[in-house]
């Protein structure tokens, strides 16, 4: 055995209830002045950390949206400086966090993440913003929030048609780490825990989304899924969602969600021992299959069709999936890629 790991630097506060813990975790940092972020719907959940932390809190900028647009960015940075904000506090789902990720990387302000989907966006280097159109990404460890918190009581609210495809969105981080040429014996460890929890415990979440033990053990696993991602890869499956959802604007869940058992089926054949362990930790026979079955039990969108996708769009996806090199274990033609789009698009079981 031969490999390198390296850590990002995380702060993990993970448990139910959890929430009380910001007024102190602020005074460890010495941090005093927090602006909340967090997206119309979610103005609650802002006001709630409001009440908690009192005269810590700036303000509350309520306009988080998906894909953090520039302009977004701009105005909560204008807001930041008026109020003479030292730190962010993002409470909401991916998006909201890569508000907080975006002002971490332009202003250098901390960023504290409280997480209430699946994403995992707060585990990760990863930002993303959008400017005109067009997602520009990157890794920069500056935007790994200062510490996230992690409370399941904040999940019980997250309707079941959400819940669904953002559990299965956390799942893909951790099978593109467990399905990998290389894959690294730590990582694997943290994505086949967090593949373990989410399928174990998504079916209960939707079944009764008040079930607090199911919530825990699938934001636990999403804990462990982003981790996965933010020290690891990501190949095909990856590179066909970002297209999706840069050329069509799918739901980045959704997406997620409907594709990953045909990535799978797709690089099967050339990464046998990382599809067997997928399928090990699901508890199931077939990784493919099982994860289709997951699919089909905890979303009512199980095709790329009823996602208001085109077979026309399928045909102008694959091609621009394929433009550039993709680093994946099986490889990547336009063709193969078609294939499993179209199979994607009427939502058929995988081969
Ligand atoms: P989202 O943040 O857009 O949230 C979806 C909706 O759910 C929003 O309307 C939100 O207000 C609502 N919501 C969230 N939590 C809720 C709760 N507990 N109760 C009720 N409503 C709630 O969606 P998402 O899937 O969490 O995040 C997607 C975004 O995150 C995408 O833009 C994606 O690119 C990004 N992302 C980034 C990374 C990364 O590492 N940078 C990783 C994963 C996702």
């Amino acid at each position: 055995m031969e490999f390198n790991f390296s850590a990002l630097p995380w702060q993990i506060i993970f448990g139910v209830g959890a929430l009380q813990k910001l007024p102190a975790e602020l005074d460890v940092h010495g941090l005093s002045n927090a602006l909340v972020f967090c997206t119309p719907e979610q103005r609650h959940h802002a006001e709630a950390v409001k009440d908690l932390i009192v005269e810590r809190c700036a303000g509350i900028f309520d306009q988080a949206v998906m894909h953090v647009p520039v302009e977004t960015v701009s105005a909560a940075k204008t807001l930041a400086s008026t109020l003479n904000a030292d730190c962010t506090v993002s409470i909401g789902g991916g998006s909201t966090t890569g508000l907080g990720k975006a002002l971490a990387l332009e202003s250098d302000l901390p960023n504290i993440a409280i997480p209430t989907t699946y994403a995992g966006s707060e585990m990760t280097n990863v930002w993303g913003m959008t400017e005109g159109g067009r997602k520009l990404t990157g890794r920069d460890n500056k935007v790994v929030p200062t510490f996230a918190i992690y409370d399941p009581e904040l999940t019980l609210d997250l309707p079941a048609a959400i819940s669904g495809p953002s559990g299965i969105n956390a799942m893909a981080q951790a099978v593109a780490n467990v399905t990998t040429q290389s894959p690294n014996p730590i990582i694997s460890a943290l994505a086949l825990d967090g593949i373990r929890a989410l399928s174990s415990s998504l079916p209960k979440v939707v079944s009764d989304p008040h079930n607090l033990e199911a919530r825990t053990q699938v934001l636990y696993g999403a804990c462990l899924s982003g981790a996965a991602l933010g020290v690891g890869v990501t190949g095909l499956h990856h590179r066909l969602c970002h297209t999706l959802g840069g050329s069509f604007n799918t739901s980045h869940a959704d997406t997620h969600a409907i594709l990953l058992a045909y990535s799978v089926a797709y690089n099967a054949k050339a990464v046998p021992d990382g599809t067997k362990r997928v399928a090990e930790a699901m508890g199931v026979d077939n990784a493919a299959h099982g994860i289709w079955r997951l699919l089909n039990d905890v979303s009512e969108k199980t095709s790329l069709k009823a996602l208001g996708l085109s077979p026309s769009d399928i045909e102008a996806a694959a091609g621009i999936a394929t433009e550039t090199p993709c680093n994946n274990p099986a490889p990547v033609q336009t063709g193969s890629v078609l294939k499993l789009l179209m199979q994607a698009h009427e939502g058929e079981s995988p081969d």
